[in-house]
């Protein structure tokens, strides 16, 4: 079913969000995510529906743990949505507040992983207990899982999934959920529709050349995206720490840099699988080295794998970022994961900052920019591109993983 066909007039929707929000003292420090569902919260309500708001927030251990109580968000989504939203204190036992509701009325229910049918990870096992013992305890709490789904699914008439950053997780309210809906009555909200088809933009059918960015620290971290984007890409940009262990692979020299030594023959065999595949593999030609890893060290430029001993790969150099950009500006589709160097230190941000600009002047001549994955997030909001680029992610490890090929069960749930 599609959100914006759907009438939400007197039903109730279970509409599963991500309000898990970073909280200081109690005082929310960044509503990015609540105002993210506002347009689907919205419409339920406009429609007059019944609204059933339900999220995690943290890792509790235990139910209830008042540190990560709902309750201290419910003014902040009060007054996002403009009426008093109520509160159901044990979301597994909320049929009387579910039952007062009235049209255009909304509910919020408490953190779901109080309960840890959620996750349906079975909690505090005895240390002792045999392997046997183990084996049964997570069958019984699957089992146990299924019912807090069908508890949750009975308190609606319709679900709606709007949390994009747990569609990776097959947890009760985000996939298990759905299998007691109908087709017709279990949907996307606009905020995952968003980030499903900004997926689909890029992995299926995309516009080329198709270029991808991959940076960040470790290439043993993204070898599943970065093989999986090899059957995908014109041109693979490789950057940031994993460059040095290429380089080493290679026979170049990286002084102190980052590197995964036993990482190497993986960095010699990606490079002869780009090869095989006809991807243009692209990699840094010069690099800003640093004497010490912090924002005041002595800097020099060099050339690649020509690092001097002592001296840290930090940034991609000049002739990298000229190099990148032409390659980024000819793009008709973009992805990006990962910075091209240390850029929380503003003296190594330049190349992340190119890598950014590049990808701006290419949306701008038409191309799909997929903005995603934790670090790049920062650095687009950093540089205060985030409204230049086609879409920002909001789902850090979803992402990764749609990307790595893998089938979101958030995903596949709505659309089996
Ligand atoms: P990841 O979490 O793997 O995406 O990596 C992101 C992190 O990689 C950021 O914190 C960057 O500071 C770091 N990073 C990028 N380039 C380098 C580099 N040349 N040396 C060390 N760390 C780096």
């Amino acid at each position: 079913m599609n959100i914006k066909d759907y009438n939400f007039q007197g039903k109730k929707a279970f509409v599963r969000v991500d309000f898990n929000v970073p909280l200081e003292n109690g005082k929310i420090t960044d509503d990015t995510r609540i105002r993210g569902a506002l347009p689907t919260l919205k419409k339920i309500l406009n429609d007059g529906g019944r609204l059933i708001i339900a999220s995690h927030l943290g890792r509790p251990e235990k139910n209830p743990d008042e540190r990560f109580s709902l309750r201290q968000i419910l003014d902040a989504v009060s007054q996002h949505l403009g009426i008093e939203v109520k509160f159901a204190a044990d979301c597994g036992n909320a049929q009387k507040e579910v039952e007062a509701l009235k049209n255009g009325e909304a509910l919020m229910l408490e953190n779901l992983r109080f309960y840890a049918e959620e996750e349906g990870k079975p909690r505090n096992l005895p240390a002792d207990i045999t392997e046997d013992q183990k084996a049964a305890a997570k069958k019984a709490m699957k089992e146990a899982q299924k019912k807090f789904a069908q508890t949750l699914a009975s308190y609606a008439d319709c679900y709606v999934n709007d949390a994009f950053g747990t569609a990776h997780r097959a947890h009760a309210s985000t996939a298990i959920i759905a299998d007691f809906f109908d087709k017709n009555n279990k949907m996307f909200g606009y905020l995952m529709e968003k980030e499903v088809n900004a997926v689909k933009n890029v992995m299926n059918d995309p516009k080329r050349p198709f270029t991808a960015i991959m940076g960040g620290s470790k290439v043993s971290s993204k070898i599943d995206i970065i093989r999986n984007l090899m059957n995908k890409v014109d041109n693979l940009i490789i950057t940031g720490g994993m460059t040095y262990t290429f380089t080493k692979a290679k026979g170049g020299k990286i002084g102190n840099s980052i590197c995964e030594d036993d990482k190497l023959n993986l960095a010699l065999e990606l490079i002869a699988e780009a090869k095989s595949k006809g991807v243009n593999l692209v990699m840094a030609v010069d690099d800003k080295v640093a004497d010490k890893f912090a924002n005041d060290a002595n800097t020099q430029f060099v050339a690649e794998g020509h690092i001097p001993d002592g001296w840290i790969g930090m940034d991609i150099g000049a002739e990298t970022e000229k190099l990148f950009a032409s390659v980024i500006e000819n793009s008709k589709t973009i992805l990006w994961n990962g910075p091209a160097g240390v850029f929380e230190m503003d003296n190594f941000s330049h190349g992340s900052r190119a890598i950014a600009e590049a990808i701006v002047k290419a949306t701008h001549k038409g191309a799909y920019s997929l903005i995603g994955g934790g670090d790049s997030v920062a650095c687009i909001n950093k540089f205060g591109f985030a409204n230049d680029v086609s879409y920002v992610s909001t789902g850090g490890g979803a992402l990764l993983e749609a990307i790595e090929g893998k089938v979101l069960p958030g995903i596949a749930a709505i659309e089996k």
